[in-house]
């Protein structure tokens, strides 16, 4: 493969769940989980999408995988359409995108072995031509991850939380994938955990060159992992960027204010604090053109009713705003930060 070439590319995706009421189940409306997300992950790279909770960041990842049936739009994997691959291209789809949970208790069977648990996707994927072979790579595997061979016999209740993300890890990993998406992967875990799981995926990333897409609400430890950042606001993505990019020049004013909140290092720097008004607005009844503009800042009349796209300000850094067209972008910014 190229390695120029995106290894996943988005085109227009959208996923909306339908609102059905009353005895016959009527659709009555819908909710705009995923409304349009267009973006690109390259061989290698680690992509962070970000957002409050409720913007559609872990309906994306799902709908990457097809766990989600997409309401619209494609997911090329290496060029190909993931809607029109054939049954066998899409079992080998799955083994090549894998996924880590947020619930390391909830998304491991309680009821199976650690041993178990990991021989089912190399049952289901026929892989290991005997018994030993598979053996072999769950031992290894499962030292991978920092645990030990005599762990592969315990059941999930015997370990810590940080202890099953490691075990989830080595499930999504058993398979050689080329992609992972982790969502959310560390927000269930204690904050002293966080750390060790989040090296671990570094190191793992490097180790077995995996691309990967890591999903957080927590723009401190995307900036610790990832290369890129999505900023996604109500089912759409409002600013894409190389991290420093973002980090050093947010441009977006929803990121500007995600970012105002993000603690920094140096004592005297100074940032002033961007309080947004209001909560997320419901995606089942999203405002009229800009869907932020109920709480921009700097909103003006235009952004009531003209929807934003996603526009080209800078090499590899996207924002969907209109004042970026009108030239405004920059003196908004010292309105809002200062
Ligand atoms: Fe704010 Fe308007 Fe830009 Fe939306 S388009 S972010 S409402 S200024």
């Amino acid at each position: 493969m190229n390695e120029k070439q995106p290894i996943l590319e988005i085109k227009g995706l959208k996923k909306h769940f339908p609102i059905k009421t009353g005895f016959f189940n009527k659709v009555t409306g819908h909710v705009r989980a995923v409304d349009g997300v267009d973006f690109k992950v390259m061989p290698g790279e680690t992509l962070g999408i970000v957002g409050e909770s409720g913007c559609g960041k872990s309906t994306t990842g799902r709908t990457i995988l097809r766990l989600l049936d997409p309401s619209a739009g494609e997911v090329l994997f290496n060029g190909k359409d993931l809607a029109k691959l054939s049954k066998e291209e899409m079992r080998q789809m799955r083994k090549d995108i894998q996924m880590v949970f947020q619930d390391p208790y909830a998304s491991l069977n309680p009821r199976k072995t650690i041993r178990q648990i990991l021989l089912e996707p190399l049952k289901v994927h026929g892989i290991g031509s005997s018994r030993e072979e598979r053996m072999k790579r769950m031992e290894e595997i499962i030292e991978v991850v920092g645990l030990r061979k005599e762990h592969l016999d315990r059941h999930p209740h015997d370990f810590s939380g940080g202890q099953r993300q490691r075990i989830g890890i080595a499930r999504a990993l058993i398979l050689k994938p080329r992609v992972i998406i982790a969502d959310e992967p560390v927000s269930a875990l204690d904050v002293s955990i966080q750390s060790q799981v989040l090296n671990l995926l570094k190191d793992l990333k490097k180790e077995f060159n995996l691309t990967l897409i890591f999903i957080s609400h927590d723009l401190s430890v995307v900036r610790h992992l990832c290369d890129r950042i999505a900023v996604m606001y109500l089912g759409r993505v409002v600013e894409i960027a190389d991290k420093k990019q973002l980090f050093n020049n947010p441009s977006h004013p929803y990121s500007r204010a995600l970012l105002s909140a993000v603690p920094i290092a140096n004592p005297k720097a100074k940032r002033e604090r961007v309080i947004l008004k209001g909560d997320l607005p419901s995606p089942a009844n999203p405002p009229s053109g800009c869907t932020f503009h109920p709480r921009c800042p700097v909103a003006n009349e235009s952004c009531k009713t003209k929807i934003p796209i996603l526009q080209d300000i800078d090499s590899g850094h996207q924002v969907s705003c209109h004042l970026f067209a009108e030239g405004k972008l920059k003196e908004t910014k010292e309105e809002m930060i200062g």
